[in-house]
């Protein structure tokens, strides 16, 4: 049964994927043996994040029980907690940024042992099955992915809580491995922030001789700057952030650009192959598809709750194209990973004890982040 929803990353869609789950309850069996666990948690859309007992399934033998040591904090954890997308389930568990080691793995499990470094990002199953999850692009399972968290699991309608806790249980097959040469703060970011920004750049194979804009320098906007110099790309920033021009270059911008300066922006039109638009809030497609090249490509990852309005003369002058880009399925995400530890490319973090995770909310409404919180969950 296909639902009649579009933004896949909305979270209407995953309540909806729950309520199909709800429809087909069968209890599980691991159900009714627990792991007791701890985290932080949203208990409503205007609650703050507090601390939060809950239950884990017992590992099963195709499962990783892993100790969660880091967790990056995502802009998506602040519009799924504040219910900005609508359909977010409660209490919420956020947190899809998730390094840790192995404690324990089931009997069938072949990949991990215990001890191996592993991460965990957006998805935690899938339908396996269709065309999209046979090609290993389970973001696009057409029977619909199983978030790490705001979701229900598949088989038994337990709701899934996320990486701002202690440990968590996930089957081998949506486990990550990741190199002991990266350092587990600065990789945690890497599990949603890196492959959202890689999987684009590399679909639409961003390299040398190629003028490309990043907008928006938060945490996607820090690995994407970080991967389209890696590839060669004369990469250009674009932000509303004086304070933030140094770093920019110093992270791989070749240039940068004040998005507030029209004078700035007229003098950069009509010069870019690709844009890769990862701001969080409502701002003006139109002022970056004037800054496309003839057949030009406007990429969004950013989700602003707000729909965005575009007027046909921006496409058809200049035959241009908006797309959207989900973060990568698992092999991408693994090829990710196996090439941040070959380049030494990790996130620039500012590593958090989790008490402090509601005023780094708020920090990141500002724009006052550099360039992604991680929670030390050895804090908690
Ligand atoms: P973030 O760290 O908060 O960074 C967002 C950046 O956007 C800010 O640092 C700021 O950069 C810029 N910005 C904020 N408000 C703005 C405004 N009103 N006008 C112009 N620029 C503004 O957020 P993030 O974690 O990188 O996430 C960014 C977005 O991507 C969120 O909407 C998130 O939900 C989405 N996301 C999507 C996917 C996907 O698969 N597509 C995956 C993860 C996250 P400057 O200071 O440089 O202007
Ligand atoms: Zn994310
Ligand atoms: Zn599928």
């Amino acid at each position: 049964m296909r639902l009649p929803v579009t933004p896949r990353c909305s979270s209407k869609l995953l309540l909806a994927d729950s309520i199909l789950q709800h429809s087909n309850f069968i209890p599980h069996p691991f159900l009714f043996a627990m792991l007791p666990s701890k985290g932080y948690a949203a208990q409503s859309a205007t609650a703050p994040i507090a601390p939060f007992d809950f239950d884990r399934r017992d590992p099963g033998p195709h499962d990783v029980h892993l100790e969660i040591s880091h967790c990056g904090v995502c802009h998506t954890d602040i519009h799924l907690s504040r219910n900005e997308w609508g359909g977010s389930i409660y209490p919420m568990v956020p947190g899809h940024e998730i390094i840790g080691t192995v404690k324990q793995a089931g009997s069938a499990v072949t990949k991990f042992a215990p001890g191996d470094r592993v991460g965990v990002g957006c998805f935690v199953d899938s339908c396996r099955t269709c065309s999209n999850c046979s090609e290993g692009l389970e973001q696009y399972c057409e029977n619909h992915f199983t978030a790490t968290y705001n979701s229900l699991a598949r088989d038994g309608g337990a709701p899934n809580y996320g990486g701002y806790s202690n440990q968590i249980v996930v089957d081998e097959r949506f486990v990550l491995k990741v190199s002991s040469k990266l350092d587990p703060a600065a990789s945690a970011p890497l599990l949603c922030a890196g492959i959202t920004t890689y999987s684009p750049l590399r679909y639409w194979k961003v390299g040398p001789d190629q003028k490309v804009g990043v907008v928006g320098l938060g945490g996607l906007g820090h690995m994407a700057l970080k991967f389209a110099h890696s590839f060669g790309a004369h990469v250009v920033c674009f932000t509303t952030s004086t304070g933030k021009i140094a770093d920019a270059k110093r992270l791989g911008a070749d240039e940068v650009v004040l998005s507030s300066s029209p004078d700035q922006m007229a003098a950069a039109a009509g010069t870019f192959d690709f844009i890769l638009d990862t701001v969080s809030a409502s701002h003006d497609l139109a002022a970056y598809l004037d800054l496309l090249k003839r057949d030009g490509v406007l990429c969004l990852v950013g989700v602003p709750p707000e729909t965005a309005a575009v007027h046909a003369h921006n496409l058809i002058m200049g035959r241009k194209k908006i797309a959207g880009s989900l973060v990568g399925g698992l092999p991408e995400t693994q090829e990710m990973l196996d090439y941040c530890a070959e380049h030494g490319i990790t996130s620039d973090v500012e590593v958090i004890p989790i008490a402090q995770i509601n005023e780094a909310y708020n920090r990141m409404l500002r724009s006052d982040v550099k360039y992604r919180f991680v929670i030390d969950m050895a804090t908690l």
